[in-house]
This record gives structure tokens, sequence and C-alpha cells, in this order.
């Protein structure tokens, strides 16, 4: 095997996790290498490929860190690791500054308290996938740069595959280059290769009985090799079993133009999402996250059905951002329209009866104040739930489209990787997607991924740091 020359640092995986980790690093004057699986210039990775908005479960970082970790107990129903929640809490207005000062640029879009900080350039206001030239994009080349300048560097074409072990502790990584075995000595290494949504194995063990059945919502990059890796030097990991993503057009599988936006969410949570026995499943209260987990989750995650009249359709049908009406039509999906339930049950392919019952139900419950009785029930404190009263009654074919596994390595707050046993991995760092224990839970709580990967990056940088100190 070929051996690299020795470094501090040695970073898996050149997404904002990544890179801010190795930047950072290299700021603190450390030397580092950044070893990334992709060979382009601008390489797939969900870093690149996201809306760049940064904030916490849809809050504004600037909030006085009390209140954002509220935030965060609350989007992940108290099941967050709560010293990585106070960490996020306390460093993210830190991390989006210091984002800033590498050159990052922000803008606000609007009023809307969650999205004052939003990497510019935004992305435009279409369906479909657009990222050359965006922000985050930008922001990525940008670190990239910084890196070089302070005599790091950034390997593509580098897979890491595994980790150097060398009394007790990380040493260094291996890595495949052009087919050769290269192995990098190092003193620290992280773990930034963002997460396992595109490993089906892991996928079905943890997540849904049909992998091949959830739409990537993202570059797929995500294989899971930093938790393999990370698991055979004896790190423990969080809660596997929850993704951020969310309800897409199952039309996407075919027709680019529907992914990753528009989300169907505001449509199956004003209204109601049923399967192919025509019957609610889950809480579409809880958020169109949720709804995606519990759809994937489904024998067949191909066969649930955003249910909606024309008020839903009119009203939270056009309030997102990239909002599904009308851009769902506009981009070619599939939206039925029929002018009773019958009529539209018969195209859904769906029992005319049960769908009825269902339907009725629903309302009922909803106009006498008793949504919590229902099987499932159905909340209505985070979403508003809207009658299916009035005609043209709607329904759009829907899949889970995963953009991010949320469990992973279990970090402490300065992103060092735990022991199955107990302690931590001395040397060993994980950021970004690829580390756990923060979002995710039995209500697939949702945190925001691109603060938690500039946030851990820096701080495991500042750790690596002190400890070579
Ligand atoms: C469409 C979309 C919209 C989004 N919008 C937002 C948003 O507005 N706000 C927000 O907070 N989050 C958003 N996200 C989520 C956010 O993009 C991610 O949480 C975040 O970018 C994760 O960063 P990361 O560095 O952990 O992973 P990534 O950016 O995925 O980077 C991981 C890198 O590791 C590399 N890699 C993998 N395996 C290996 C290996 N073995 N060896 C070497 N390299 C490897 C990959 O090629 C990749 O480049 C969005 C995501 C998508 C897809």
């Amino acid at each position: 095997m070929r051996r690299a020359s020795e470094w501090d640092v040695v970073v898996i995986g050149g997404g904002l996790g990544g890179l801010s980790a190795a930047c950072r690093a290299a700021q603190l004057g450390l030397k580092v290498a950044v070893l990334e699986r992709g060979c382009e210039q601008q390489y797939a990775c969900n870093s690149r490929y996201s809306g760049g908005i940064l904030h916490i479960a849809q809050h504004n970082v600037e909030e006085p860190a009390g209140a954002l970790f509220k935030v965060i107990e609350d989007a992940t129903l108290g099941e967050c690791d709560a010293g990585l929640a106070r960490a996020l809490a306390e460093d993210a207005r830190r991390a989006v500054r210091w984002l800033r000062e590498e050159g990052a640029k922000y803008i606000r879009i609007g009023q809307i308290v969650w999205q004052q900080h939003v990497l510019a350039p935004p992305r435009p206001i279409t369906p479909g996938l657009d990222w050359k030239g965006r922000g985050p994009d930008v922001a990525l080349r940008t670190l990239e740069a910084n890196l070089g300048k302070r005599g790091g560097t950034l390997l593509r074409g580098a897979a890491a595959a595994a980790l150097v072990e060398s009394a007790g502790r990380c040493a260094g990584v291996e890595a495949a280059i052009e087919g050769k075995a290269v192995c990098f000595r190092a003193k620290a290494v992280v773990i930034a290769d963002g997460g396992y949504q595109a490993n089906p194995d892991l996928i079905r063990a943890h997540i849904s009985p049909a992998p091949e059945k959830l739409m990537q919502r993202g570059a797929a990059t995500g294989l899971g090799d930093g938790l393999g890796m990370a698991r055979a030097l004896g790190a423990a990991v969080s809660r596997l079993d929850a993704f951020y993503g969310h309800m897409l057009s199952r039309d996407s599988f075919h027709n680019d133009k529907v992914w990753p936006y528009p989300q169907l969410d505001e449509l199956g949570t004003a209204g109601i999402v049923v399967d192919a026995r025509g019957e609610r499943f889950t809480d579409e209260g809880m958020g169109g996250v949720y709804v995606a987990n519990r759809i994937a989750r489904l024998p067949d995650p191909l066969s649930a059905w955003a249910v909606f009249d024309e008020a839903i359709w009119n009203g939270p049908g056009r309030g997102a951002r990239i909002p599904a009406n009308p851009n769902l039509i506009k981009a070619g999906g599939t939206v039925h329209r029929a002018p009773t339930l019958a009529a539209l049950a018969e195209i859904m392919c769906v029992p005319v009866e049960r769908f009825e019952l269902t339907v009725a139900g629903y309302n009922q419950a909803l106009s006498e104040g008793s949504l919590e009785r229902l099987d499932p029930r159905r909340t209505s404190t985070r979403i508003a739930a809207m009658p299916v009263a009035k005609a043209p009654f709607y329904a759009a074919p829907l899949c889970a489209g995963i953009t991010y596994t949320m469990g992973g390595i279990a970090i402490d707050p300065d992103a060092q990787v735990l022991r199955a046993g107990g302690g931590s991995i001395d040397g060993l760092y994980a950021v970004g997607t690829a580390s756990g224990g923060l979002e995710g839970g039995s209500g697939a709580g949702y945190v925001g991924g691109l603060v938690k990967a500039v946030t851990f990056g820096i701080r495991a940088a500042e750790r690596i740091a002190r400890a070579l100190a």
C-alpha cells in the first residue's frame, strides 16, 4: 500500500460538514487533507443540492440560545441528545458568522423568520433541481479555495474505505485512489461522508422494507461508508430509523422536474394521506417529514395518496416557497381532480365505500373537535387540519423522498466519536449527516442539516486543535 505523507487531520467527505471542519482546522494552523470520493470539479453532494437555508428547526439562528434549545427539544419530542442540542443552540450563530467571514454570502427571504440566512444567490422559485452557481455551490467552492490558501488540500476521486487503528486510537484512513490503496496517516480523522440514505441494506434494515421505492431526494452519495468504518473501530451509534425528507410526487421516479421541489407536504398535511385501501395510516398533523417516514414504512411505499379539496389546493397548496400549486402541474406532475369522492376513488383505484367513509369520518371528527380520537389520531397543533369537503376533490400520488438519514455515529458535543462500551475513540470525529443523536427519534424531528454541518464541523476542528496544542 502506498503511504501518503502524515497529516494533522484527514477529513472524509467534502460537503459542508467536511469543508467546515477542514477550513477551520487549517485556519488554526493544522495540516489538513480532505478525501472526496466524487471526481468532478463540482462533485455532487447534498450540500451542493441544498436550498441553502441555515436555520434551526425553522427558527432564526440569531434567537437566544435558551429559546433555540427549547425549539430543538420540541422538534425532536425531547428525544435529542441534550448536550448536542445545547452545543448547537449556543454555537449556531457563531458558525453562521464564521461561514460569512469565510466568504459565504447570505440573503434574507422577506419576513420569513427562519429564512434570514439563505446562501446567496438563492435557488430560483422553479420546480426541479437547480444548483449550479447557487449559494451552496458557491460556498463550497469558496471554502475549498480558502483551504488551499491555508496549505490544505482536497483530493477528488479518493474514496475512504477503512480507518487505521493504532494503540487503541484512530491513526489514519485507508482510501482507494484510481484503484490503488493509499494510507493517510493522521493525528485525527473527521468522518463527514453524509449519511447512509443511499445504502439499500441499511435502509432496509432500519427505515423501509423497499428501499428501491424511496425517491433519493438528494445527491445519493451517502452510502454509509463512514458508519461502517466507525463501527468497525467500536463506535456507538444513535437510533438509525428516521430520515429527513418530504412527500414528493410519485412521478419523481421518471420526471426530473418534480423533485426535489415542489414538496407535497402542504397538501397531505392540511388534508389527509391514504393508502391503497383508501384508509388513513398516520398522523398527518405531525408534518411532512414525519409522514414521509411513515410512507417509507408501508409494505408498498408507492401506494400513498394525498387527498384534498379545492380550498386546500388554493390555500396551503400555494403556501410553500416553491408551492405545489401551480408548480406540480406546470412540471407535468399528476394531480387527479373529480367532482365527487366516489369518482376520485375510481381514478385512484381504491375501494370507493371505504374511501368515502375515511373522508367522512375525518370531516366529522374535525367538525366535532375529536380529531385526536381518530385511529390513527390526527393532531393539529403543528399543522392545522382542514376539511376535505368542497368539490372538486383532488388526489396526488405520493412517494417518500429521502434527503438524508438523521441517525448515525454517536458523538459528544465536540463531535468526538463515542465508543460503544463507553468513553470516546481518541482521534476520531464525525460531523454533519454522518453523525447522529441530534435529529430523528419517534417523531422524525428535523433540526437543520446545514447549520448542524457547519457548527459541528468547526467544533470538531477546534477540539482537535486543542488536543494537538
Ligand atoms: C434538495 C435538498 C435541499 C436541502 N435544503 C436544505 C436547507 O435549505 N437547509 C438545511 O439546513 N439543509 C438542507 N438540506 C440538507 C443539507 O444539504 C445536508 O444536511 C448537509 O448538506 C449535509 O452536509 P454533509 O457535509 O454532512 O454531507 P454532504 O454534503 O452530502 O457531503 C458528504 C460528502 O462525502 C462524500 N463521501 C461519501 N462517502 C465517501 C467516502 N467513502 N470517501 C470520501 N468521500 C465520501 C460524498 O461524495 C459527499 O461529497 C437539503 C438537502 C437537499 C438534498
